[in-house]
């Protein structure tokens, strides 16, 4: 049979296979809402009428400006099940950036969080392109305009995706990298992605799980966790706030995966470890969007007994394209020497090809996976964009034979293990000579005084650039810190490396999406730095 692959498919199959299972929304007064699957599939039948009945038709945009909670998994569903184009809005980003992303996308329609309305406000007076704009607070509340909405809507509604390569939907980057950019899905490129990372060896979520998604649902669909959770029939916690205490929220739903930003992880580490709460169900975190410290990696494996898993991705690829497991081989490795094979961003899941290469004058000739060689990082897979939302594809990002420039360099080793290096703007370039700021981040953590460090190149007249470390200390550091950070780093690298200055913080700034902002360090620490 010639099938369609649809979202449609995914709802169906939670609410008649695991009905009964949980969806839980930890909400911004600390409350726990609950409900089971079938009580959601219900909800989003309504609200696929609703949302109808408001003009809403097939391949329109509708946004959400909200937290993690179980009405936006509802939008999650009914949105794309009625063909119309889901776009989760970066609550992190500027007005302005927002105003020129709605303007870009035409969103019909918005469903704006009472968590931000107020901050939505300020954005509401920019934004002029709206066909209708809706105030939902998302709040238990029955009175809400959200829940007469569906409370008001017909219970049936008849799924129809004629199309798998029908638009489902649309997310913009970050914006790390320049100016965001939107990436559109569709209900093929989800439903296979769901699949992919639903095998064993990848995310390997089961029946018995209960799902963390601490991932912003803005974040590259959550990192897909919504459907694939669903899918599987785990159970879900939302959490619609950062938790007031992670550890009592892990202990009251039972959270056995959860999946975030490695900041996220570094934030919740030390309550973790001084734990009142049984936290013993937790069985694996899920880390990606940048790179997870080795020192952080050991200290969830070995203090906590919980396993880290890496992944890398990009909004670009739905998101996900490595993960990194040991494999049967590395049974008999000591445990160093485990977490430096967990450290890198791991292997390619099932569907994604990855090829490392070098630009010549002719285009690119592909380069060795021996570990070492350092190459462009190319992708493509069933679940990757083919170009950015209302762009033709141009050669910054696409190659001629159609692989994406993922803008990350990296080794793969002779197993498939890739190591990202940098991005390629990192890359810190000294007397002609390449400096990872990977690396040197990295080799900083070890130090137990160094909480967080950054490196970053700043203009310099003789070599071009010079590394500069950007640090947040433990409290109570040695005074000499400097000394010894520097010390350490000669053990290990040539003496060009070594960062021209250390630059004591108080806070790194982050993107709206949790990881470090080099180029907000550059912008911030620019004079500092130079003087
Ligand atoms: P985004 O689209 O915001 O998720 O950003 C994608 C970029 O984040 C990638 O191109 C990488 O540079 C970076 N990234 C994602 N996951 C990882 C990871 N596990 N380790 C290092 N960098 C990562």
């Amino acid at each position: 049979m010639n099938y369609p692959l649809t979202l449609a498919q995914i709802i169906e199959h939670a609410h008649r296979i695991h009905g009964d299972k949980q969806v839980t929304t930890l909400l911004p007064d600390g409350t726990l809402h609950r409900y089971n699957y079938t009580a959601l599939y219900k909800r989003v039948k309504r609200l696929a009428n609703a949302v109808t009945k408001l003009g809403i038709q097939c391949g329109d945009r509708v946004a959400t400006y909200a937290a993690n909670t179980y009405q936006h998994l509802e939008l999650y569903y009914a949105i794309p099940c009625i063909g119309a184009v889901l776009h989760p809005l970066n609550v992190r980003l500027s007005p302005v950036q927002l105003a020129q992303i709605i303007h870009e996308a035409e969103d019909k329609l918005i469903f704006v969080d009472s968590t931000f309305a107020a901050q939505f406000k300020a954005l509401q007076s920019k934004v002029e392109c709206n066909e209708v704009i809706n105030f939902e607070p998302m709040s238990a509340d029955a009175n809400t305009l959200y829940e007469q909405l569906i409370s008001e809507a017909a219970p049936a509604y008849t799924w129809d995706i004629r199309d798998e390569n029908w638009a489902m939907g649309l997310c913009y980057t970050s914006g790390t990298q320049g100016e965001p950019r939107g990436v559109l899905y569709t209900h093929r490129s989800v439903f296979l992605h769901t699949l992919a990372v639903n095998q064993t060896d990848v995310f390997g979520l089961t029946e018995a799980d209960v799902v963390l998604p601490l991932v912003p649902m803005f974040h590259a669909m959550a990192w897909g966790l919504p459907y694939a959770s669903m899918f599987a029939g785990a159970d879900i916690v939302l959490s619609a706030a950062k938790p007031a205490c992670i550890a009592t929220l892990i202990a009251e739903t039972g959270v056995t995966v959860a999946a975030g930003v490695p900041t996220v992880w570094a934030d919740a580490y030390p309550e973790l470890r001084d734990r009142k709460q049984d936290i013993s169900t937790l069985r694996r975190l899920i880390v990606g969007g940048e790179a997870m410290p080795l020192s952080l990696i050991e200290a969830y494996e070995k203090e906590l007994g919980v396993e880290v898993c890496h992944a890398w991705g990009m909004t670009e690829m739905s998101p996900t394209g490595t993960f990194s497991k040991l494999r049967t081989a590395h049974q008999s490795l000591s445990d160093a020497e485990k977490w430096q094979i967990k450290a890198k961003q791991g292997r390619p899941i099932p569907g994604v090809e990855l090829r490392l290469a070098a630009e010549t004058s002719n285009g690119f000739t592909e380069l060795p996976w021996d570990g070492k060689t350092i190459g462009e990082l190319q992708v493509r897979s069933p679940w990757t964009a083919n170009s950015y939302y209302k762009v033709e594809p141009t050669p910054e990002h696409f190659t001629t034979d159609k692989w994406l420039r993922t803008g990350d360099i990296a080794t793969i080793d002779a197993n498939g293990y890739m190591q990202i290096v940098d991005r390629a703007k990192a890359i810190i370039r000294s007397g002609g000579e390449s400096i990872s700021s990977v690396a040197l981040e990295t080799a900083l953590l070890k130090h137990p005084d160094v909480c967080e460090a950054v490196v970053v190149g700043i203009p310099d007249e003789k070599w071009g650039e010079r590394p500069v470390a950007v640090v947040v200390l433990a409290e109570q550091a040695d005074e000499n810190i400097s000394d010894i950070l520097k010390q350490q780093l000669t053990s290990e690298f040539s003496k060009f490396w070594i960062p021209d200055k250390f630059v004591f913080v108080d806070e790194i700034p982050k993107t709206s999406v949790g990881k470090s902002d080099k180029r907000a360090i550059l912008q911030m620490f620019a004079p500092t730095l130079n003087g």
